[in-house]
């Protein structure tokens, strides 16, 4: 049998638009409706966070509009972003809005979903593989342990002015046994780790730094709440990177599965398999 009929998935009507997310990076966790969603969209909408590995997959001749979003670059206007969403699904093309990791995970789904709904224009979601949830399995660190931790808190490392929320509850996250994952947070985590001390969290709680999740550039950077400061400051991990505070950060001591072999040459260079 076909594999999208035995898959069950849906066509992608002319006229209509995927809010998409791509995951973290490496191209096999894409799922099958993203690959989809590729293979059939005339027009293509993507972040800076979408990698080539996973743009080549489209089909060819499709348009491919770029509206990344990255600090310190020019970016295009979530105003605008809407506003080409809106215009191509009008004239009748099949728009694929891909975003890295999953769309509705601090992407701006949400808010391009209400503006498609407001523009009367049909749309679909298509859930990805977060970068806090797939990104830390990818450094061996499971987000959440029985007997380590009873939630997970997602924290964004800068709001949409740029700077950290200041509606957290600190004092509720240093005192729980929970996880705080943090996207967008290698600016902000001397200020998260003062702010947890402070509320009495112990230093010695683990923290990792995963930087380029997923993708053979992968690295992790282990310190604790005490001293992860320092070490950001002293090896610069490189963006994207996610944050993951609390005990299941400790695993990636044991449970690193996808070690990359820097020392061969790029072609050569393989994750292990966990053993
Ligand atoms: N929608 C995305 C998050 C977008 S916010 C998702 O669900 O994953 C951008 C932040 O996501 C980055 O600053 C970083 O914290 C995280 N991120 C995305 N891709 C990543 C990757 N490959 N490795 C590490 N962090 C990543």
């Amino acid at each position: 049998m076909e594999l999208s009929k035995a898959l069950k998935l849906p066509s992608f009507e002319p006229g209509s638009v995927w809010i998409a997310g791509a995951g973290p990076g490496d191209p096999g966790l894409l799922t099958a409706l993203a690959l989809h969603g590729l293979a059939a969209a005339d027009v293509l909408v993507y972040d800076a966070l979408v990698s080539p590995e996973i743009l080549q997959l489209a089909r060819h001749g499709a348009r491919r509009i770029h509206v990344g979003k990255r600090r310190g670059q020019a970016s295009a206007r979530q105003s605008d972003i809407e506003e080409v969403l809106v215009s191509w699904a009008r004239a009748g093309y099949r728009v694929l809005r891909l975003k890295g990791g999953d769309p509705f995970v601090f992407g701006r789904g949400g808010e391009e979903a209400l503006a498609l709904r407001a523009a009367g224009i049909a749309y679909r979601i298509v859930p990805g593989v977060t970068a806090g949830i797939g990104g830390l399995a990818y450094a061996g660190i499971p987000v959440t342990q029985r007997g380590l931790n009873n939630a997970v808190t997602f924290v964004t490392g800068h709001g949409s002015d740029g700077v950290l929320p200041d509606d957290l509850d600190w004092p509720a996250l240093a005192r729980s046994r929970g996880a705080v994952v943090l996207y967008m947070g290698l600016r902000t985590l001397p200020e998260i780790a003062t702010r947890l001390l402070a509320a009495g969290a112990a230093p010695g709680t683990p923290v990792a730094v995963v930087s380029e999740a997923t993708t053979a550039r992968q690295q992790v950077l282990r310190s604790t709440l005490g001293d992860c400061t320092l070490a950001v400051a002293r090896t610069n991990p490189k963006a994207p990177a996610i944050i993951v505070i609390g005990q299941v950060a400790a695993l990636h001591d044991v449970l690193d599965w996808h070690r990359i072999d820097l020392a061969a040459a790029p072609d050569e260079r393989r994750s292990g398999i966990g053993r």
